[in-house]
């Protein structure tokens, strides 16, 4: 079967592109190895940036459905000491340029703008290969394939289609992240709350650290950091959440309760996600018929642009591509030559794990607020 163009990840940079194409007139299909919209939690608060992702929101005609889901009040930012004294606290004033929303309600929001039928769930990729000609053929865990003109990888950090382009695979950071949730914090967890406050909340030392935000109905999110092999995580049972969350939290002895709480307290079993990165400058050769967005491009550890630039990529593309209905291969080479300087600008700008937990951690990131 030949197919129109064929986005693979249902993503929030997949969403946009097929969005954008929808909003333009040129059909697209989107396989998501997920079974429903349902089959994940799709956590998260993410600031949406004036500079990339809310550009990419009104290309997608889409700014007044995004100021419906928008959390006021979380742009505020705390940054507290192991003992929980204040060391930073910026309010939200009303006049930051990157509200939060929840990472769920901004990818239901781009699903419910696309015709129905448009995301085939339940189809995870197993393979592809070239056809010449730029035809790829997609093939699909349960046995089925398709055959496309236009092939974008839109699958993520373990892209199935970025071996087409490229022989870079991610490695991991040294750092990982355990996520876990408290919920109704207010009425619930009042201390943990209290000390979150209206927005997120940062303790970071070197290679440890506790983030936390104030999602809606005041759940807090929990994000402990910690700099550690990928072996060393091993030896921790995840598979039995008080075993891991003892361990967890020993890596925080002395901390004020309060902060070790938010671990502690989770009602959520503990998640561990190790964070990988691609090289920095990753690119690849013009080839045919084939590209790709957002992490599948160029992952980078989070730095609070990752979500952002898969939109803008979204959206940049299906722009482009409607632009040249007759010649895909411009609309790819257009595309691809501003992706590849906008991410590598982003991610050499933004606050990366090293500010973070590095050495002079928090100050180096104090300062960086401070100065502006
Ligand atoms: C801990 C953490 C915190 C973060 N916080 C922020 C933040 O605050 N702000 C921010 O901007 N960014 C943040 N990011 C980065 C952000 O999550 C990513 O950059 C963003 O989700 C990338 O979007 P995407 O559409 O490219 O890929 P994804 O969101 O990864 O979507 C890829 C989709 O492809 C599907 N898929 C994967 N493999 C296959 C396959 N074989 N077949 C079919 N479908 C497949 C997946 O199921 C998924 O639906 C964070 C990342 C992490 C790890």
């Amino acid at each position: 079967m030949t197919t129109p163009l064929t986005i693979i990840g249902a993503g929030l940079g997949g969403l946009v592109l097929a969005r954008v194409l929808h909003v333009r007139g040129v059909p697209c299909t989107v396989y998501e190895a997920e079974a429903s919209p349902a089959t994940r939690a799709q956590g998260g608060l993410l600031d949406i940036r004036d500079y990339n992702g809310q550009p990419a929101l009104e290309m997608a005609g889409l700014t007044g459905e995004f100021r419906k889901i928008i959390l006021e009040g979380r742009q505020a930012m705390r940054i507290l000491d192991r003992r929980g004294t204040l060391l930073l606290d910026v309010p939200d004033d009303g006049t930051g340029g990157s509200p939060e929303v929840q990472r769920g309600e901004l990818r239901q929001m781009l699903l419910d703008s696309l015709p129905a039928g448009t995301v085939r769930w339940g189809h995870k990729v197993s393979g592809v290969r070239t056809l010449g000609e730029g035809r790829h053929e997609v093939s699909f865990a349960d046995g089925t394939a398709v055959v496309t003109n236009v092939l974008v990888g839109a699958d993520g950090a373990w892209s199935r289609v970025r071996p087409l382009l490229s022989d870079a695979t991610p490695e991991y950071t040294g750092f990982s992240f355990i996520e876990t949730h408290l919920f109704d914090g207010d009425a619930r967890h009042p201390t943990s709350a209290e000390t979150v406050g209206g927005g997120a909340m940062m303790v970071l030392e070197p290679g440890k650290g506790i983030l936390a935000h104030r999602e809606r109905d005041g759940n807090l999110h929990t994000w402990v950091m910690l700099a550690r092999s990928q072996d060393w995580f091993a030896a921790v049972d995840f598979t039995d959440p008080d075993v891991a969350t003892a361990r967890i939290v020993q890596e925080f002895d002395g901390w004020a309760p309060e902060l070790t709480a938010l671990v502690t307290d989770g009602e959520t079993p503990p998640v561990l996600r190790h964070i990988f990165t691609l090289p920095a400058e990753h690119r690849w050769d013009r080839t045919p018929g084939v590209t790709l967005l957002g992490d599948a491009a160029h992952l980078a550890a989070p730095n609070g642009e990752g979500a952002n630039l898969a939109l803008l990529d979204g959206a940049e593309l299906g722009e482009a591509i409607a632009a040249h209905p007759d010649d895909v291969e411009t609309a790819l080479a257009e595309y691809e030559q501003a992706m590849f300087v906008r991410s590598v600008g982003a991610n050499a700008e933004g606050p990366d794990l090293e500010d973070m937990l590095g050495d002079g951690t928090p100050h180096k990131l104090i300062n960086a607020f401070i100065g502006g």
